[in-house]
């Protein structure tokens, strides 16, 4: 199909205020100067209605390709932990949805759109519910931060906007399913965007109530297996650099958050759920 054909893309002005935003792009990466932040002139193409279109197209061909759990007890259990923590950020308005998938190596990933993904294997890994909200804050910041929409934005530009979201690209819309059904991920976050959604992930499980010492805990577990049982966090790590830098940099933001009491660490009915995933493995 030639650009012709998709009028309602090629208003002079959106061209032109794309054409603005990749030169703004491509000279903050000259610079060394790129960052990444909620809504901090972020470079990203793509609306927020398009970025949940999307999502849900992908999750359609997400779930024709895993084997999701089903089972109301664990995945209600997870989208609780997860709305609670969503609703403390800018997007609570927005539909998110979490999905727990039958896959006993430890991972979660976030795609776009609001999407969230949970494998058995993380849920089993962890000790408690204070870890799991951990990976839900640190994934559902990546969201938030929309780091997966401002990478396909560097990777394909205005060819994002003329192609994939309306689905006159099939070959590049297969290329990212495969990418996300291989690694977990959109594409390999940077250290930048690692940093922003620990720092995100960390207010907002504060905020919903969460102990956020989880987090640390949780990426502690994450190294210690990585020496362990290299083979169960291979995708996680891929897509996901963790180093003791960020495990420390996460310590420092919760001891400059203010004391509060009552925050979660544990509860039972987790308990229950981490048994009842072992069924899936
Ligand atoms: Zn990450």
């Amino acid at each position: 199909m030639t650009p012709s054909s998709t009028p309602t893309l090629a208003t002079p002005l959106r061209a032109a205020l794309a054409a603005a935003l990749v030169l703004g792009a491509l000279a903050a990466g000259l610079s060394g100067c790129a960052t990444s932040g909620v809504n901090q002139g972020d470079v990203n193409l793509v609306s927020l209605e398009e970025e949940w279109a999307l999502g849900r197209k992908l999750e359609a061909d997400i779930a024709r390709q895993v084997r999701l759990v089903d089972d109301s007890s664990i995945v209600g259990y997870v989208n609780s932990v997860g709305q609670r923590i969503v609703r403390q950020t800018g997007m609570a308005q927005l539909p998110w949805e979490f999905h727990v998938v039958a896959d006993p190596e430890v991972n979660a990933f976030n795609i776009p759109g609001g999407h969230v993904y949970v494998n058995t294997g993380l849920i089993a890994a962890t000790d408690d519910v204070g870890e799991l909200a951990g990976v839900l804050g640190h994934e559902i910041s990546h969201g938030v931060a929309r780091h997966g929409t401002e990478q396909l934005t560097r990777v394909y530009g205005l060819n994002i906007l003329a192609g994939l979201l309306l689905g006159n690209d099939p070959a590049t819309y297969e290329r990212i399913l495969a990418q996300i059904l291989g690694t977990g991920a959109i594409a390999r976050f940077s250290r930048s965007a690692e940093e922003e959604a620990d720092r995100l992930g960390v207010r907002y499980m504060y905020d919903a109530g969460y102990d956020p010492n989880g987090m640390v805990r949780m990426f502690e577990g994450l190294l210690s297996r990585r020496r362990s049982q290299p083979s169960s966090v291979d995708k996680f790590f891929a897509t996901h650099p963790l180093t003791e830098e960020r495990i420390r940099d996460t310590r420092n933001a919760i001891a400059g958050l203010p004391a509060k009491s009552g925050l979660i660490s544990r509860d039972a009915a987790y308990q229950s759920v981490r048994r009842e995933v072992g069924r899936y493995h």
